[in-house]
């Protein structure tokens, strides 16, 4: 199918690396070297279906060298992955028809010899590798190292975690990045100036995170989200494509005003995507409760999980969770995330 479809394309994109990734009546081609997607849809795909999640978000260490004081991990924990299992269940998951790994902790950084890895993902599979960090172990030694090698490098952003001086060293270094930003509403307050400085130190790639959690303070109220949507509308109108500007899943419906490029209903926990802990086990996503994982040991045994579990489209019981009704939320942002569950129960 790709073949025929290729002949439609402009010369320079044909010869691009571009793997099939099946959906359900539709079939998506990625190239993992540019990042490009391109989804077909129509009656040639009709039949398509879905052979696998389409990213996998592994947890591959607990342990950071920073001490966040929102962070829920157990540092003491120790990860079960090690640098051949992790590199052998990529080339599994590889053959299942995954396409893409997010590797998150802990710092990703302190995984040994990461570099190394990422090289040899690159070099023995078909995946596209991105990880998430807090960036401060970041240097140009370990940039040029993993050069053309990975999808994106997102930082997130702290408040004491030095990311002038992180995203001034991914700029310098040509690296391929993007900031992983969470809008509370103290950050909303100065979102602007932020931003603006953000794009003096060169970022093109914004993803905007919803907080997931218990505490309201750190909810937007509906008020809030307007504003967010007001700037988020502003930017686009100004910038266009000159930035990118994602929002992540979990807001679900709560920006109807600012316009998507894909229209998706749900957020695809559990079936486009999985989550992997740290010790083996599987959720819908990393913000689903420890109690409906799955513990695994092979590919096999996953595989037989993502089967028989994609289409429960399980919410996680969390404010801010978007398959819950109003995403958990009350009007002021407290969370009601355990009445709404009760009530659809
Ligand atoms: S299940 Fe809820 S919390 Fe998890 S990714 Fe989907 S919307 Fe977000």
């Amino acid at each position: 199918m790709t073949s025929t479809f290729l002949q439609h394309l402009p010369p320079d994109l044909r010869t691009l690396r571009w793997r099939e990734h099946p959906l359900d009546g539709k079939l998506l081609l990625f190239d993992r070297d540019s990042g490009l997607n391109v989804l077909l849809e129509g009656d040639e795909t009709a039949d398509v279906r879905r052979i696998a999640p389409r990213t996998l978000l592994i947890a591959i260490t607990n342990v950071c060298n920073l001490t966040c004081h929102f962070c829920y991990r157990d540092q003491q924990l120790r990860s079960l992955w090690r640098y051949q299992t992790l590199l052998d269940f990529c080339r599994e998951i590889d053959a299942w028809g995954v396409a893409e790994v997010a590797f998150g902790g802990g710092e990703p950084m302190l995984f040994p010899r990461w570099a190394e890895f990422i090289n040899e993902v690159y070099a023995t599979t078909t995946l596209c590798l991105n990880f998430t960090t807090n960036g401060t172990l970041l240097t140009a030694d370990f940039l040029r190292a993993i050069h053309g090698k990975y999808g994106q490098i997102r930082v997130s952003l702290y408040d004491d975690n030095h990311w002038i001086e992180t995203l001034a060293l991914m700029h310098r270094c040509n690296a391929r990045y993007g900031v992983n930003w969470l809008i509370s509403p103290s950050e909303l307050a100065g979102i602007e100036g932020k931003f603006i400085q953000l794009l003096a130190l060169g970022v093109r790639d914004f993803l905007l995170l919803s907080y997931k959690g218990s505490d309201p303070a750190l909810h937007l109220t509906q008020e809030q989200t307007r504003q967010l949507s007001a700037f988020l509308n502003k930017v686009h109108h100004k910038l266009g494509n000159a930035v990118s500007l994602k929002l992540d899943i979990c807001w679900g419906n709560a920006l109807p005003d600012v316009p998507r490029l894909f229209v998706s209903g749900d957020c695809g926990a559990g079936d486009d995507f999985l989550s992997i802990t740290s010790d083996k086990y599987v959720k819908a996503c990393s913000f689903a409760q420890t109690s409906v994982g799955f513990p695994f040991d092979t590919v096999a045994d996953l595989r037989q999980i993502w089967e028989t579990q994609r289409h429960q489209r399980q919410a996680a019981i969390i404010g801010g969770c978007a398959r819950l009704p109003d995403r958990g939320l009350k009007e002021n942002g407290a969370n009601s995330a355990y009445i709404s569950v009760a009530a659809i129960q």
